[in-house]
């Protein structure tokens, strides 16, 4: 099978095709327009497979997509392409509307062109998306589930959200052979550092203020990454066709404490490898500095994944614990992934 991946040098993207490439057999056709998330070194454990295609193209490029369909003739899709964060879309909103909603339309047509043309029954197009688009939710409240109403807060969540409805449209309308996904936070390897936990490492060993939103009450659920590449390849061969599924780490916690974990996790990294050259090896805790409160700061996300466990049989396999330190060994050995 040949399966087209967007955004196949994001974080999450690459996990997925470092999973596609080293448990399956499956043919991968990277296309990314290689924004600042990007970066191919992430590739470099597979990038050398005969299995694996990188396409530079934007998503918002129609001809471009067509003439790399045309190319590869992939069976499906798994669309991860996007601007992920969430900081930048309250200081410019132009590329995530652009990105995340005119490009998952110019993709969702020229796959719609492709499948009816070309009469691919076995088409699957996966798109990616995240438990934001359910907006705040109550600290005692249930998790989301895939019957949560839409109630996007930020100008990224809006921006996902948008691209879910349009995915959920093609399906409905034209019969389209669409699945969706919708995940909590992810953690792991190769996360560009402006999100929390890449930034709050890279700070910490720069001996840097650790910068934490309003009071860090905010609750979000995280996933690590490998866990979520194996779920994204059951839903895409195994989900049944138009449906979503809700992907979560069982893991709440508040930023706060996932902030003192995370300081007490590396030091205890910097002394199992005590050669690793860093301007700060302990006490991060005192680094911790509480600034002005993101705009729009949505307090709890959590997310209810019985529907994927029940009918895929995917649950996580790593816990919080062993994920994170795998996690900060990985940076604490990859210094120059920081550089880069
Ligand atoms: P990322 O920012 O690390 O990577 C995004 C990738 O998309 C980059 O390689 C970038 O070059 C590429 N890209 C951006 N605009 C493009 C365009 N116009 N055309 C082609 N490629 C383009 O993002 P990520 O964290 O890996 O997230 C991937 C997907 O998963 C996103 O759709 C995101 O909304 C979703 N998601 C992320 C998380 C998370 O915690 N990171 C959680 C749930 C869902």
């Amino acid at each position: 099978m040949t399966i087209l991946v967007t955004g196949g040098a994001g974080f999450i993207g690459s996990a997925l095709i470092r999973h596609l490439l080293t448990y399956t057999n499956h043919h991968v056709v990277n296309v990314d327009k290689l924004t600042y998330a990007a970066n191919l070194a992430s590739l470099e454990s597979v990038c050398s497979s005969e299995r694996y295609h990188f396409r530079q193209v934007d998503i918002c490029d129609k001809q471009a997509l067509e003439q790399t369909f045309k190319e590869f003739n992939p069976h499906g899709v798994i669309h991860l392409a996007a601007e992920s964060h969430v900081d930048n879309s309250i200081l410019s909103s132009t590329e995530f509307i652009q990105t995340n909603i005119v490009g998952t339309h110019t993709l969702l047509e020229v796959s719609r062109s492709y499948y009816e043309a070309n009469n691919r029954d076995d088409f699957v197009f996966l798109h990616v998306s995240t438990d934001e688009v359910y907006g705040d939710l109550a600290v005692d409240a249930h998790p989301f589930t895939e019957n949560s109403n839409y109630q996007p807060s930020s100008p990224y969540s809006a921006s996902k959200a948008s691209s879910d409805h349009l995915v959920r449209a093609w399906i409905r309308t034209y019969g389209f052979p669409g699945k969706i996904t919708n995940c909590s936070n992810n953690y792991g390897p190769y996360q560009f550092p402006e999100k929390l936990i890449p930034v709050t490492i890279k700070r910490a060993l720069e001996g840097k203020p650790i910068k934490v939103y309003g009071q860090g009450l905010q609750i979000r659920d995280w996933l690590f990454v490998e866990d979520h590449a194996r779920a994204l390849l059951e839903v895409f061969e195994r989900g049944a066709m138009g449906e979503t599924y809700n992907i979560g780490g069982s893991n709440e916690i508040r930023n706060i404490d996932l902030v003192m974990t995370l300081c007490a996790s590396l030091q205890q990294a910097l002394e199992r490898f005590p050669q690793v050259e860093v301007k700060q090896k302990s006490g991060f805790e005192q680094l911790i500095n509480f600034v002005k409160d993101r705009p729009g700061h949505d307090l709890r996300y959590a997310i209810d994944h019985r529907k994927i466990t029940r009918e895929l049989g995917w649950a996580p396999a790593e816990t919080f614990a062993t994920g994170l330190d795998k996690t900060v060994e990985w940076y604490v050995n990859n210094l120059h992934f920081f550089a880069s």
